[in-house]
């Protein structure tokens, strides 16, 4: 996926608060509370759930609008869809 560097000049948009973009490297540590976005795309046009699976392992179900992406993370890092599953199975 080719990244945006900070540097790399697009066309401005107009916003006063000017939110500090994250670089995507940090995507890794995705558990942010606050902040939510695709985790192919980047875009923040998500939906986000969380919840605990059976194992009680915290969850965050992120489905992308954009590129309809789902994905899953836990405070580890993104999960499969299989090692979801996996999880909810397990008592
Ligand atoms: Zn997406």
């Amino acid at each position: 996926m080719p990244v945006a560097g900070p540097n790399t000049p697009r066309a401005p948009r107009r916003s006063r608060a000017a939110r500090p973009t994250p670089p995507l490297g940090s995507l890794t540590q995705a558990a942010h509370r606050e902040s939510a976005v695709c985790g192919s795309c980047g875009s923040e046009r998500v939906t986000r759930l969380s919840m605990a699976l059976t194992d009680g392992t915290e969850v965050q179900f992120v489905s992308c609008h954009v590129c309809e992406e789902r994905s899953w993370l836990s405070p580890g890092g993104p999960l499969s869809v299989a090692s979801v599953l996996d999880r909810t199975r397990k008592q």
